[in-house]
């Protein structure tokens, strides 16, 4: 296993193209924007390095029998889907960000169990170059991005039809040695923090759309892929000198990038699925499944950080004993314990597939994502509630230390006299950070749209809900005959 300091050692040693603010970067480590998001990812590493958070941060690996990071595991129990989901709300709480690992933790998850299943049905050897990969992965201690999102260009339009065939990831080229791929995949979180991309169907395929069923890994500075950082609100606040307040959470951070494979190489051995449309709707749910499960631990955690900057902010404002208030954090607490139920309720109920890795319990792990598609909102919004304005009038750290205004920022932006202007000022930028900045790229618009969009649960919801039985149920209870 690497520590947090080989992490960052062998991410220094790839040569990925990073684009950001029209400009090229080296590497993502020493990039003021992009070394928060660096930091939450060597957080998965560190947190595994200390004998307390071993039992959560720790597996031991079904291939070789060696100590791995979780990260890097294929659940062989409903154990091991429960620490998944622990782990990912200590990590929410000591980062307040996106950890990002998870979702190559998922992808290949799914991949372990779909490619076995592929293999029985069609004879391929899908499953036998997976193991291979993965234990290269587990050996490295790698993190791996899951790529699912195309582009996807007019919704309306299946792959095939689009004015541009790249709006969609597919193999343009055949060569006896691998297949060359183009396309892209849209918000990629923590692409520039990885050692390898594993690329997935965006979703189910057509049985004539056999060059878009393609899933396939390869290290992130393969010639020809290329990311193009994505902006978060407030983001050049990492660039000012002097201003560390002002970003909330100066430590850690999350990213997104659009990542385009412009004719990519992939070699055979990393092909592991190559036109078997029939399963390409099985790795499609099975990822999200497990990622709308991760959801039910990582938002609990960074929802456990935020109900804590608001109760902090209800002591420093004199409130903390109103009536309405203490009822505001129960809410936010019940709200946040109900996700969390959610990601342990589907894990609990998990169940082993014909590979032997387990699978969470898809309808609850789609009611988890869809609550998740509701609940941080309100969480926020009743968090800026006990914040108040100032959370977003505040003025700069820069003028805080001015020797001339600063002492008028202390005396008029007192809170409870007890407790330094400054203290309030600096919850009042976390919860700002947590809601409006840039982690709310990962609090708050991706418990909507990340691990698929709402009407994605939706559709799933309705497909596992088995509203025949509930209708039989109802009948006999009625004396209804037939
Ligand atoms: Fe992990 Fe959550 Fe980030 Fe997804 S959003 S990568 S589950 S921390
Ligand atoms: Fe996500």
């Amino acid at each position: 296993m690497l520590t947090g300091e080989q992490y960052l050692q062998s991410l220094r040693a790839l040569k990925p193209e990073i684009y950001m603010f029209g400009e090229k970067i080296d590497t993502a480590v020493d990039s003021p924007i992009l070394r928060p998001s660096v930091n939450s990812v060597k957080a998965t590493y560190d947190l595994a390095q200390m004998p307390e958070h071993e039992d959560l941060m720790c597996a031991t690996s079904h291939l070789t029998g060696k100590k791995i990071n979780r990260f890097c595991h294929i659940h062989q129990s409903t154990d091991d889907l429960i620490k998944k989901v622990k782990m990912q709300r200590l990590l929410g709480q000591y980062t307040a960000a996106c950890f990002q690992r998870c979702v190559g933790m998922d992808a290949m998850n799914a991949l372990y169990s779909t490619t076995f299943e592929i293999d029985r049905a069609h004879g391929t050897n899908y499953y036998d170059r997976f193991i291979k990969y993965l234990t290269y992965v587990q050996e490295n201690d790698l993190t791996v991005d899951g790529a699912m999102t195309d582009p996807k260009g007019d919704r309306g339009l299946t792959p095939a039809k689009q004015s541009d065939p790249d709006l969609f990831l597919h193999v343009v080229e055949r060569r006896d040695d691998g297949v060359v791929v183009r396309g892209a995949k849209a918000h990629q979180t923590g692409i520039s923090n990885s050692h390898e991309v594993l690329v997935m169907p965006t979703q189910t395929m057509k049985p004539d759309e056999g060059e878009f069923a393609i899933s396939f890994a390869v290290p992130i500075d393969s010639p020809g892929i290329f990311m193009i950082i994505g902006r978060q609100s407030c983001d050049t606040r990492k660039l000012e000198e002097g201003c560390l307040m002002d970003r909330g959470n100066s430590e850690f951070g999350g990213m997104e990038a659009l990542v385009v494979f412009d004719n990519v190489f992939v070699p055979n051995d990393r092909i592991f699925m190559d036109g078997e449309t029939d399963f390409s709707g099985m790795l499609v749910e099975r990822f999200a499944g497990f990622h709308r499960q991760s959801y039910g631990g990582c938002k609990v955690g960074v929802g456990d950080v935020l109900i804590g900057a608001a109760a902090l902010a209800a002591d420093y404002n004199g409130a903390a004993k109103a009536s309405h208030v203490k009822d505001k954090l129960i809410e936010m607490t019940h709200l946040n314990e109900t996700l969390y139920s959610c990601g342990i309720a589907c894990s609990s109920q998990g169940a082993p597939t014909e590979s032997g890795g387990y699978l969470i319990d898809m309808l609850l792990a789609n009611v988890c994502k869809q609550n998740v598609t509701r609940f941080p909102y309100e969480i926020t919004r009743l968090a800026e509630d006990i914040a108040g304005g100032l959370m977003v009038t505040a003025p700069s750290e820069k003028d805080l230390r001015n020797p001339k205004i600063g002492p008028y920022i202390e005396k008029y932006l007192q809170g409870v006299a007890s407790v330094p202007t400054e203290d309030r000022l600096r919850v009042m930028r976390l919860i700002e950070n947590l809601t409006l900045g840039t982690a709310a790229v990962g609090y708050r618009t991706e418990s909507m749209h990340g691990a698929g969009s709402p009407q994605a649960q939706r559709i799933m919801i309705a497909r596992q809900s088995n509203l025949e039985h509930k209708k039989q149920l109802a009948k006999k209870i009625a004396k209804i005959d037939g």
